[in-house]
């Protein structure tokens, strides 16, 4: 699956996936890291998407791989150097996502100064439910954000928590990168994030937009 799937029918390939860090204060505080004054942006290659009902693969390099549920924003039209006031114009719609994590692997790159690309690239790494479009979600920053392992609740928030709002994402990221209809931008964790082990079974929900069950293995 290289492509995000609207329920209509429409579907979008999907080029880049941006993803950014440190988007909610208490995730912050969990992660003990410092609130940045501009956003942590990393990218994930499209062979980590993974559709609802397929499985999340733990590679051999690590033992201690977590989920970090997120509010996913799928890009509509191309754009460069988008004003934050006509950021939305972009948007297509929303999908429910994961931010799998190699922990492991970000601590060791975190203490040696290195990318976390291999922490937050690997295959199987960004699982992405089916999206809405953006005319069905009245507030995307007043939604209720959940993911569940095993059925017991592990992450629970609300977007309005977010820090850099979908428009000032949009405009800081078309600053850098040429945003190309397609594109998926993760807008970061709430608190809550935790290990998750061969056999677990991940539901992620947030309100107006759908849920995402992927297992692990
Ligand atoms: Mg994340």
């Amino acid at each position: 699956m290289k492509s995000v799937r609207f329920a209509d029918g429409e579907s979008f390939h999907v080029g880049k996936i941006l993803c950014l860090g440190r988007n909610y204060p208490e995730h912050i505080k969990e992660m003990k890291a410092e609130t940045v004054s501009a956003p942590v942006v990393f990218i994930k290659p499209s062979t980590a998407l993974v559709e609802s009902g397929g499985w999340v693969v733990i590679p051999p390099i690590s033992d201690d791989m977590h989920h970090e549920v997120e509010l996913v924003v799928v890009i509509g039209r191309d754009g460069r150097g988008i004003p934050a006031e006509q950021a939305m114009e972009y948007v297509a719609g929303y999908a429910v996502g994961l931010d799998m994590t190699l922990r492991d692997v970000q601590a060791d790159a975190k203490k040696r100064g290195l990318p976390w690309t291999v922490a937050k690239g690997f295959d199987t790494s960004a699982p992405l439910s089916a999206a809405v479009r953006v005319g069905r979600v009245s507030d995307p920053h007043a939604l209720s954000i959940e993911l569940r392992v095993n059925g017991a609740v592990r992450q629970s928030s609300n977007t309005r928590q977010m820090i850099l709002r979908i428009p000032g994402i949009i405009a800081y990221c078309s600053t850098v990168f040429s945003l190309e209809a397609g594109d998926l931008i993760f807008t970061g964790t709430p608190e809550g994030v935790g290990r998750v082990v061969s056999g677990d079974r991940i539901d992620a929900h947030i309100a107006s937009i759908g849920s995402l069950t992927v297992g692990v293995r």
